[in-house]
């Protein structure tokens, strides 16, 4: 196991089990040994990567998406632009370029990243040296200051630790983290029936919630809805909440058992979109879709941005350019160059867009969603 697991084997066979939540919270989170405090976990050398890591043109449409927005908000002279969990800053990179097209845009931004990994904010602030904005960082959303927001998150919400409740003869138990006859991490089902839950379900059924994702979603909705502002989330999800679990550990950009090396693999649950709607209309504000990430690209004009792109080039790069587009937008298996055979990201991944109630429309989501 590792230096974390050991830690946690420990913490339980003093304490009890533990909640599936808090399991997730300290292999991604402890502040020595988990995951995103010790490394860089993003591209070929790492366990995953991202659309920004993947493409420039997804920051760049992202990038036009947000200053399409200020415009349409009346171009305010201040706006808080912020992003949850920027990785290595390539995504606001990308985006802030792209955004250059309108410059009293970006004159107008205050650039906010929140994100809690030592290792990335060090690559955010490498990145974005000659961004020419003003940055700050949070640890949270709670410390970005009032005032009118766009905020932007990309592959977040999957990262926020999630609950899993099981289905046993008398109700829903929590899962837990607890340890095995011989001393490694396995789940069960801990001691208390959870009285909320009413859902009928077989034996050993499994719901996932993530509290902390709708509470997050919730305060920045309420900020929107308070100051003006749009939030633009794009995670791999679904669209109706359904019984069933997804969480995934992924190491060295493959699938490995989520109890194995707590502090070694990217812990992730799929993003529940019903329910971060939900928490958003809750708390007063507007939302649009989710649609699919290949929808929004389309109608942000990909196809437009990769032929710039491929004017002039050589043959390796226009090959380079088609293999990106087909990554960010198939809804079927495609070729990464890298990795071999990967599924496209195109139907996946969604994306849902908040605003404030009766505020203006966010490019992308006029027409709602079709089928993939
Ligand atoms: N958006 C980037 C990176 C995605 S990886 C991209 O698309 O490439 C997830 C990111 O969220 C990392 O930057 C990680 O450090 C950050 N993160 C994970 N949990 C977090 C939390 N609880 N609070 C803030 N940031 C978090």
């Amino acid at each position: 196991m590792s230096a974390l697991g050991d830690i946690i084997a420990s913490m339980i066979a003093e304490d009890g089990p533990i909640s599936l939540e808090q399991y997730m919270a300290l292999a991604l989170g402890d502040p020595r040994h988990g995951y995103y405090m010790t490394r860089d976990p993003l591209g070929a050398k790492g366990d995953f990567i991202t659309a920004p890591e993947i493409s420039q043109m997804f920051g760049e449409l992202i990038g036009v998406w947000c200053a399409d927005y200020w415009t349409r908000m009346g171009e305010p002279a201040r706006v808080h632009l912020v992003e949850l969990g920027p990785g290595r800053g390539t995504l606001m990179r990308d985006a802030l370029r792209a955004a250059r097209v309108l410059p009293a845009c970006v004159n107008a931004l205050d650039v906010h990243l929140v994100d809690t990994s030592p290792v990335l904010r060090d690559s955010q602030r490498a990145t974005l040296a000659s961004a020419g904005v003003a940055i700050s960082w949070h640890a949270s959303f709670d410390e970005v200051p009032p005032g009118p927001l766009i905020v932007i998150a990309n592959e977040f919400f999957d990262a926020l630790p999630a609950r899993h409740y099981v289905r046993t003869r008398d109700g829903w138990r929590g899962r837990v983290v607890g340890l095995t006859r011989d001393g490694r991490l396995g789940f069960g089902a801990g001691p208390d029936v959870e009285p909320t839950l009413r859902v009928e379900a077989p034996d050993g059924a499994i719901i996932e919630i993530n509290p902390i994702a709708q509470r997050v979603m919730g305060a920045i909705a309420a900020r929107i809805e308070a100051h003006g502002g749009a939030v633009l989330a794009i995670d791999y999800g679904y669209v109706t909440t359904s019984l069933g679990e997804t969480l995934q550990a992924m190491r060295g950009h493959a699938y490995v058992n989520p109890l194995d090396e707590p502090g070694e693999a990217d812990l992730t649950t799929h993003v529940d979109f019903a329910a971060l709607g939900r928490a958003a209309r809750a708390a007063g504000a507007a939302t649009f879709g989710p649609v699919t990430q290949g929808q929004l690209l389309e109608r942000l004009g990909i196809f437009d941005r990769a032929r710039s792109l491929a004017r002039g080039a050589d043959a390796p790069r226009i090959r380079a350019i088609e293999s990106e587009l087909k990554r960010l937008i198939a809804t079927n298996d495609g070729i990464s160059p890298v990795h071999g055979k990967v599924s496209g990201m195109g139907g996946l991944f969604k994306a849902l867009a908040v605003t404030q109630t009766g505020g203006p429309i966010p490019a992308g989501f006029e027409e709602g969603a079709s089928a993939p």
